[in-house]
């Protein structure tokens, strides 16, 4: 069959995500075309992939790491750089693989220009909430999850039937302290939180692995993505991450989705939006390797995802509220300025002030967010060793 290349534009390429997309798009070269890359600052390792993959187009939205003079793509700088190739560049899927909340604007953008999302970011779902599905429905665009879990939750519900599950099942390897105890987290340091057992990450959502804050950003990211209430979100410890999610149906059955622990299956299948046959994008998992384990998760060393599901239960701006005093207390906690315990103290002392408004339109989620960004600032010396 002779089918047009997928364009494929792809935001915080130089990433893990982006990264992970890149390579495995070197196998599939006859069904997509990357039309344009962004980085923050690693503009040298975003300029090695555009000369190998020919990308007409790049956007470094802070400081370049490289001298960029005279180099062959053409380059949009900055914020409204971003902003300008999101619009401008003819594309059919934007991948948006930006870390943090700094990625949740583009995502509007995206979805403004019409373009199908991929999309990594999920605090773009957990601030933007509903008024984000709002912006795809208004454009017909479609947001199509990228994260292991829901990219995986998304193919079950579509075999099974919304209305046969009674609940998702999604899946966390616990990050490396599961078998710690209170007294040795007080300990840890950012290098031992950065070394995540299963997953090759980058260094946000890998400290979020390690709180289990990245399971409750994961618990909002499908209440949200599935029009689901939190009652129905299980969360199971599986340090193999080899199963990414389960669905249970009402009848009393279990279905599982099972992959090695590599995010090409996922991306691949987020950008693959034309249904090209994509065959071996993993390697297949042998069963005789395979010895998988499953259990309950500990609220009391792990009460990130307890907030996580306060939040969302609560509704108003509370997701927004953990997403923002979570990245400020992740930061701090990178920078060795607080310890790794007082991540989730931040976070609860920042969820008991009143955030039960929530925003009607997209500037208003901006607004809300510096707010609580200040309070938190305010309320930070104390957490501070
Ligand atoms: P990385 O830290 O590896 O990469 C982040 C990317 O975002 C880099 O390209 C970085 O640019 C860019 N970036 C950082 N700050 C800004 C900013 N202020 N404005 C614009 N771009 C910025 O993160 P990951 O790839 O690990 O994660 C990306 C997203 O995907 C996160 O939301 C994460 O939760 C999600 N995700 C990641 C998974 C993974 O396996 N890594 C799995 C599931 C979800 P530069 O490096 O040039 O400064
Ligand atoms: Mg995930």
């Amino acid at each position: 069959m002779n089918r047009q290349p997928t364009r494929v534009m792809i935001l915080g390429a130089s990433g893990s995500i982006g990264g992970t997309a890149l390579t495995a798009l070197r196998k599939y070269r006859e069904a997509f075309t990357i039309v344009g890359l962004s980085c923050h600052t690693n503009a040298e390792q975003v300029l090695m992939w555009a000369d190998e993959f020919k990308v007409p187009n790049i956007c470094i939205t802070g400081n370049a790491n490289c001298d960029i003079s005279g180099v062959q793509p053409r380059i949009y700088s900055g914020t409204d750089g971003l902003r300008a190739m999101i619009l401008e560049v003819e594309c059919d899927v934007i991948l948006n693989g930006i870390s943090g909340s700094a990625g949740m604007v583009p995502s509007f953008w995206a979805l403004e220009s019409g373009r199908h999302l991929a999309l990594a970011n999920k605090e773009s779902v957990v601030m933007g909430g509903p008024l984000l599905f709002e912006a795809a429905r208004d454009s017909g665009a479609s947001i199509i999850p990228v994260d292991s879990e829901h990219s995986t939750i998304d193919a079950l519900i579509a075999a099974h039937g919304k209305e046969s599950i009674s609940s998702v099942i999604i899946t966390a390897s616990g990050g490396p302290f599961m078998s710690f105890t209170t007294e040795q987290m007080k300990e840890v340091r950012p290098a031992d939180a950065l070394k995540h057992p299963t997953w090759s990450m980058g260094r946000k959502i890998s400290i979020d692995s390690a709180t289990l804050a990245n399971k409750g950003l994961e618990v909002i990211e499908a209440c949200y993505l599935f029009n689901i209430d939190p009652d129905t979100v299980e969360v199971v410890i599986h340090p193999q991450s080899i199963v990414h999610s389960m669905v249970r149906l009402i009848n009393g059955a279990v279905y599982a989705q099972m992959s090695p622990p590599d995010m090409s299956l996922p991306i691949m299948e987020a950008i693959n939006i034309s249904t090209f046959p994509l065959r071996n994008v993993v390697r297949p998992l042998d069963f005789s390797e395979l010895n998988l384990s499953f259990s309950a998760w500990d609220e009391t060393r792990f009460p990130m995802l307890a907030y996580a599901y306060q939040s969302i239960k609560t509704g108003g701006s509370y997701p927004i509220a953990f997403n923002r005093a979570n990245e400020i207390a992740v930061n701090l906690f990178l920078e060795h300025a607080i310890s790794f315990p007082a991540i989730s103290d931040i976070v609860q002392h920042a969820l008991q002030a009143d955030f039960s408004h929530g925003p009607s339109h997209f500037e208003e989620i901006l607004v809300i967010d510096r707010i609580i960004s200040e309070q938190v600032e305010q309320t930070i010396s104390r957490f501070i060793r």
